[in-house]
């Protein structure tokens, strides 16, 4: 076994830890406890609560955002003051990938200490999948899903709990992931059984993918709009780019942090900011900070139809920040 693959494992097994520890101390909420909270009339359909839509511009989605966020948030910061000296908690929900009653995992890795980090993790108990993993997982499914064909898919990672996933148990799906091993490493190589890809330089024939899946990578990738257009290049026509970005939902414009300058040196114009990433202890930085202008990134790359799909809900487990996102770009 790949030494990463080993280091996600001992990772699961604090998690499961975790969830020990919060069922001894019968630290669990249900759809039942939460009811009489403040805002949690927002999950009044309780089992049919997920609420699921395509966004194409900021003002439609400000509206409806706006008008129940106060709510949202309430909810949210209810579970932060009650858990605040807890290791652990549980919310009893459904998993949409797996398809069967679960326990989410809630926790303070990667918060801000303010508010728990709901969108990395609400960790299934089964999967061990978070948030917007199995999210993404289950749209893909569901994409899939009666569907005689098989699809090729391509996703910027490999050694990963979701690429072990949805490799294993997508069956009408071909799937190729891949990581960044270094600058130093040649695009398709493979090396300890891990496939090298440059985001910006992809190493395969052009209209190849069905689907392609990006979870949180763009916003490391030195050009975005390369990025992209090397996603647009690789996928079949009317292929499906599907990806999620920390994504600042109140702007326009998307900031970019760091530039690079004719000398290949970076140029930070804000604060070094790391993210978690498993090939690396110091975590890789954040080029961007993401407004609704990536749609017109994807639409200046050809794509022919680009939207946000908002979704939230308690029951399945994606809540976090008042709305959780994700961004599909047709080609
Ligand atoms: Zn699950």
């Amino acid at each position: 076994m790949h030494y990463l693959l080993l280091r996600n494992r001992i990772k699961n097994l604090y998690d499961r830890a975790k969830l020990v520890l919060a069922k001894l101390l019968n630290d669990v909420e249900t759809l039942d406890s939460i009811k009489n909270i403040p805002g949690a009339e927002i999950f009044s359909g309780l089992t049919q609560d997920l609420e699921l839509t395509a966004y194409r511009n900021m003002v439609d989605f400000q509206e409806y955002y706006n008008s129940t966020l106060d709510k949202r948030l309430a909810v949210e910061k209810y579970f932060a003051s009650k858990y605040k000296n807890k290791i652990s908690w549980i919310f009893k929900g459904y998993c949409q990938w797996c398809e069967r009653d679960t326990d989410f995992l809630a926790d303070w890795r990667y918060s801000d200490g303010v508010l728990p980090n709901y969108r990395e993790r609400l960790v299934c108990s089964y999967c061990g999948l978070n948030n917007r993993q199995r999210f993404v997982g289950d749209y893909l499914k569901k994409l899939l899903k009666n569907r005689k064909e098989v699809f090729r898919i391509y996703c910027y990672e490999q050694v990963t709990n979701f690429y072990q996933h949805m490799a294993r148990y997508l069956s009408n799906a071909d799937f190729t992931g891949s990581e960044y091993l270094g600058h130093n490493k040649k695009n398709g190589e493979i090396i300890a059984g891990i496939r090298h890809e440059d985001a910006l330089s992809l190493s395969f024939d052009s209209g190849l993918f069905d689907f392609i899946i990006s979870n949180d990578v763009y916003e490391h990738v030195p050009d975005v709009k390369i990025a992209l257009g090397e996603a647009y290049r690789c996928l079949k026509k009317n292929g499906v780019l599907i990806f999620s970005i920390p994504f600042f939902v109140d702007e326009r414009i998307t900031k970019q942090r760091v530039t690079i300058n004719e000398e290949g040196e970076m140029i930070h114009l804000f604060p070094e900011q790391y993210h978690g990433n498993p090939l690396s202890q110091k975590g890789s930085l954040v080029f961007y900070d993401f407004g609704w202008d990536i749609l017109d990134y994807c639409k200046e790359k050809g794509f022919k139809d680009v939207y946000m799909v908002a979704y939230y809900s308690l029951f399945y487990g994606y809540i976090g920040n008042g709305m959780q996102f994700i961004f599909c770009a047709e080609k």
